[in-house]
């Protein structure tokens, strides 16, 4: 289905032969020159194509609109993933491997499109946190909104997951609305092409909403300006120096550098050899260190272990690799692949020489292992190599070194705080994870170490079944981590959309915030609803639209026949002398579900209509004691609307229930679904 040894860039809206190559890839299994990539490629002129074309194209659709051609465009890879997985064969990845970064990818897709119409406006605006009350009289508001930047989002990948990697930073920029120049590794990158040839073909995306540069980006940092975003993965030499680009400083061009870490696992003190939580450390350590052969950035480095128990894991992890079977990452029986290239081999082995100044060699060899199904010496194939490192407080290396590929070191603590101690030494990394039974130790390591890690994994009998693994960066979860794993963060939501946005302060009357976000906001002009809005669809709604209801009173009968029907005899509604004595209340009170009854009493419309079900009600406050003898009325109000489907949508009301003096009882945010035609 793919043309491997097409090696063609997609540039102004098409697809581009590269002239001049010089850089050739092979094959991470027979070691096979595949191509090449190089030459120029006018970066220049692609930047301006995303800005003039694919970046107004996006913004004129909304949230909702972009993360339905998420939605579908990651259906679509799905669609095809059969033949993405034979062409990742030839970057080493298995089809375990495969899982990880083409479903993976295409996984976090779908979370950003359900987390865009879940939890982003159907609009163009984002609202960032809650309105602030600037004024006494509610008249002068502030709200902090996010919009689209205008330029685009270069994303430099790292060669080990050439597809999650492009994925999880093209969803979030899709979402917000930001057109992509992506450059892929060019090791790997001929699977980022494929994904990108699919999405093409799909038809789904606005001409220029995505560019692919195979090969370097030329002078690209050097023409950026502070609307472009370059999200950068791969070493941490490469992020300095790209970085520290003088054009990327001068126009303060936001860079997010997700780079090598150092991360650690950390057995708890509370566990014993033969419980459910060694076997569960033994088998998370050695499942990220064969893992895409280790070439992983959140594979696990550093393995801590309480110091009576180090031989005890030492003995069990050997054991599992010892098993392991290395081969064709086309085999079945193939739990580890090659490496993604012979260069790539070279380099592992050259910092593992340099971890092996300060550590034991427990298992493996620096010599080519025995495999199945391919030639080792000219595939990039690598034995798993376990160190031990007897004095972890004076050695270096094992802290500082990562070598990118099955390796990792073993090292003896004390007690827990010289284990966070020692996983701290790793300079900040993107995880760090922890297999107890006892949350106290749980508590420990995120007071000690929180600091000093993007992610902090806890495991133990409980989660064991339904938890993700140390090494799964998801999409929901802040992905990144301070000082050596590059100080910056992807996803973790919606948060990950907004390195895409600017974050701007509104401030204005209630009217021109309510007109800016779309959404009624109290102060802001009502209109008094032309029929009970409860009997109108969906789309005949106005937002703003009001109706008040007649009062009615609050009986003792009414209070009693409450308590008695629901079981809520609670003192302050029953009892006079207990409710006289609570400093709140002056006498028995009305129960606050009994006002929200009786609200829903009084403004509901009683005949089947556009109405479907009430849903929820958010941000609920009672504020003023209800007794006997006073009486109630409410005001709704038409607050925002959201459509879910082709047949309905949401309906969020802002309901005020009063007393007959109008001061404020209760406040709430009613919701609704609502038919788009009368029913
Ligand atoms: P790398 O050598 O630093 O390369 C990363 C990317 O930068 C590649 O696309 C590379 O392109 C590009 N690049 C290099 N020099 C460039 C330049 N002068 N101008 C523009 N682009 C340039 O890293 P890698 O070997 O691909 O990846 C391995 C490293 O990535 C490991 O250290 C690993 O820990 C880290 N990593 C981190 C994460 C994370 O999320 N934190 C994820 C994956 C990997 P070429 O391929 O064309 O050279």
């Amino acid at each position: 289905m793919f043309d491997i040894n097409n090696f063609s860039s997609f540039a102004l809206g098409e697809w581009v032969a590269p002239q001049g190559a010089n850089r050739d890839v092979h094959s991470a299994i027979t070691g096979k020159v595949l191509g090449a990539v190089g030459g120029t490629l006018d970066v220049e002129a692609m930047r301006d194509y995303a800005k003039t074309h694919g970046g107004p194209a996006l913004r004129a659709l909304n949230f909702h609109d972009r993360a339905r051609m998420i939605k579908a465009l990651a259906l679509y890879l799905r669609d095809h993933r059969r033949a993405l997985y034979e062409l990742s064969f030839e970057t080493g990845a298995t089809i375990a491997d495969s899982k990880i970064d083409i479903d993976g990818g295409i996984g976090t897709m779908l979370v950003y499109a359900s987390k865009g119409r879940r939890e982003m406006p159907e609009g163009h605006i984002f609202p960032d946190g809650d309105l602030e009350v600037l004024s006494r009289d509610g008249s002068f508001l502030g709200q902090h909104i996010c919009t689209p930047l205008r330029g685009v989002a270069v994303q430099i990948n790292a060669f080990n997951f050439p597809v999650w990697g492009m994925l999880e930073k093209l969803a979030p920029s899709l979402l917000a609305g930001m057109p992509s120049l992506i450059k892929p590794a060019t090791s790997t990158g001929f699977l980022a092409q494929a994904v990108v040839r699919l999405m093409l073909q799909s038809g789904l995306l606005p001409d220029g909403a995505v560019q692919l540069i195979m090969g370097r980006t030329g002078p690209l940092l050097d023409v950026l300006d502070c609307q472009d975003v370059v999200g950068f993965t791969g070493s941490a030499a490469t992020a300095l120096s790209l970085r520290s680009t003088p054009n990327i400083l001068k126009n303060s061009v936001r860079f997010t550098a997700e780079q090598d870490s150092l991360n650690g696992s950390l057995l708890g003190p509370d566990v014993m050899p033969g419980s459910p939580e060694f076997d569960l450390f033994v088998t998370e350590v050695h499942r990220e260190m064969i893992t895409k052969a280790g070439q992983k950035c959140t594979a696990i480095r550093r393995i801590m272990v309480p110091k009576p128990h180090l031989l005890a894991v030492q003995t069990a992890l050997t054991e599992r690799l010892a098993v392991t079977q290395i081969g064709h990452p086309a085999l079945k029986e193939t739990q580890m692949g090659p490496l993604s290239s012979t260069r790539q081999r070279q380099d592992v082995l050259a910092q593992s020489r340099l971890i092996s100044d300060s550590a034991d060699l427990v298992f493996g060899s620096f010599e080519v292992p025995d495999v199945t199904g391919a030639d080792a010496q000219k595939g990039a194939f690598i034995s798993p190599m376990l160190f031990s490192c007897a004095d972890p407080d004076v050695a270096q290396s094992v802290h500082s070194i990562e070598a990118f590929g099955p390796v990792a070191t073993l090292m003896p603590f004390a007690d827990i705080d010289h284990g966070i101690e020692l996983l701290n030494r790793g300079g900040g990394s993107l995880v760090a994870s922890v297999i107890t039974h006892d949350p106290d130790v749980a508590r420990k390591v995120v007071l000690g170490s929180g600091a000093l890690h993007g992610r902090l994994y806890f495991n133990d009998r409980t989660s064991q079944a339904e938890s993700t693994g140390h090494g799964s960066p998801l999409p929901h979860m802040v992905h990144g981590g301070p000082g050596r794993a590059g100080g910056s963060e992807e996803l973790g939501g919606i948060r990950g959309v907004k390195h895409f946005m600017q974050r701007t302060a509104i401030q204005g009357s209630p009217d021109m915030l309510s007109a800016v976000l779309g959404t009624w906001v109290k102060g802001a002009a009502q209109h008094t609803a032309e029929s009970h809005p409860f009997t109108r669809d969906f789309h005949t709604l106005r937002i703003g639209e009001t109706i008040n209801t007649a009062p009615r009173e609050i009986t003792i009968d009414d209070i009693e026949h409450f308590a008695k029907f629901t079981g809520d005899n609670f003192y302050a509604h029953m009892d006079e002398d207990a409710a006289k004595a609570n400093p709140f209340f002056s006498g028995r009170v009305a129960h606050g579900y009994l006002l929200l009854s009786f609200a829903a009493g009084l403004f509901v419309d009683p005949n089947p209509g556009p109405v479907l079900a009430n849903t929820g009600l958010n941000a609920l406050s009672f504020q003023k004691p209800v007794e006997a003898g006073d009486s109630i009325n409410v005001q709704l109000t038409v607050k925002r609307k959201t459509r879910r489907t082709d047949e309905y949508g949401e309906v969020r009301w802002h309901a005020i229930v009063r007393n007959q003096e109008a001061e404020q009882v209760a406040e709430y945010e009613l919701l609704t679904m609502n038919s788009y035609s009368e029913i």
